[in-house]
């Protein structure tokens, strides 16, 4: 196992010397860099996610998530992604075990999914973290990653990531949520029994016109795209197939996106589907 990750002792120094520019070629990430990770949770903690086995917090540099111990999966992860995450960095293909989590639970490997038929899907793209070494290798711990069918992950599923850092080169500012839902088939479950296979992946991405403007930038009119894909073979290519309300993606995972927003706002946005 190699130990990359920065462990909670060592962000404050991480957090330091990135402020000074490690890997950020001539962008400017000071206003957007917070070394705690907090602002990977600016829109709101869609689960209320804590210290519950089903529903417990890591948050990290790169990204926050909830981890779910029965399935053995995260059931959300939630991204701040603006040009200051992206660089030149190669995929670091490191799929490895999340330290972070409580040493009695089962520790995912990177070989747990082999011969299963399933991608290693992320949830996080290691697209998105490509600024340095450090951040692309956070998205290959596999409580960042889910079983996805190979149709799903290489075809709508990438396309919509693709799209978000086509806004993002736009000059957009996106704070992105993904996650899964339901169970696939007969309960289907990979790894000796122990990871769950979802049913569906979705996705909530909140898009601001620039960099900075905080929860203070999401108004009526802010666009909000959201998706929910079966965890299928034979999917339809296009992501735009499979846009839903945020309203639908409440009902179906129980959870309240967008929660720090007034609720006024929140009505008017989360009824609207992507046109
Ligand atoms: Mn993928
Ligand atoms: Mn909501």
């Amino acid at each position: 196992m190699t130990n990359k990750d920065w462990g909670w002792g060592s962000i404050g120094l991480w957090g330091l010397v990135a402020s000074v520019g490690l890997g950020c070629g001539g962008c400017d990430r000071l206003p957007f860099f917070t070394p705690s990770g907090q602002v990977h949770l600016l829109m709101g903690n869609p689960s209320e996610a804590g210290t519950a086995p089903d529903n417990y917090l890591i948050i990290q540099p790169q990204y926050a998530l909830s981890y779910n111990r029965d399935r053995a999966t995260a059931n959300w992860a939630s991204w701040q992604l603006n040009q200051s995450w992206l660089g030149s960095t190669q995929r670091q293909d490191d799929f490895r075990p999340n330290t972070r989590l409580p040493i009695a639970w089962y520790q995912v490997d990177g070989d747990d999914y082999r011969g299963s038929g399933y991608d290693r899907g992320h949830l996080v793209p290691s697209g998105d973290r490509t600024a340095n070494q450090t951040d692309n290798s956070a998205t290959f711990l596999m409580t960042n990653i889910i079983p996805q069918t190979p149709d799903n992950n290489r075809e709508p599923w990438r396309e919509l990531e693709e799209y978000c850092r086509s806004l993002v080169d736009q000059g957009k500012e996106l704070y992105i949520i993904a996650g899964i839902a339901g169970v696939h088939g007969e309960q289907v479950k990979l790894a000796d029994n122990q990871v769950t296979v979802p049913a569906s992946v979705w996705k909530v991405v909140i898009v601001l016109d620039q960099p900075g403007l905080g929860i203070d930038g999401v108004m009526a009119n802010t666009r909000v795209i959201a998706v929910n894909m079966p965890n299928d073979e034979q999917v339809d290519d296009d992501w735009r197939s499979y846009r839903v309300s945020v309203d639908s993606l409440e009902a179906t995972t129980g959870y309240d996106f967008l929660s720090v927003i007034s609720t006024d706002i929140q009505a008017v946005i989360e009824a609207r589907i992507d046109p």
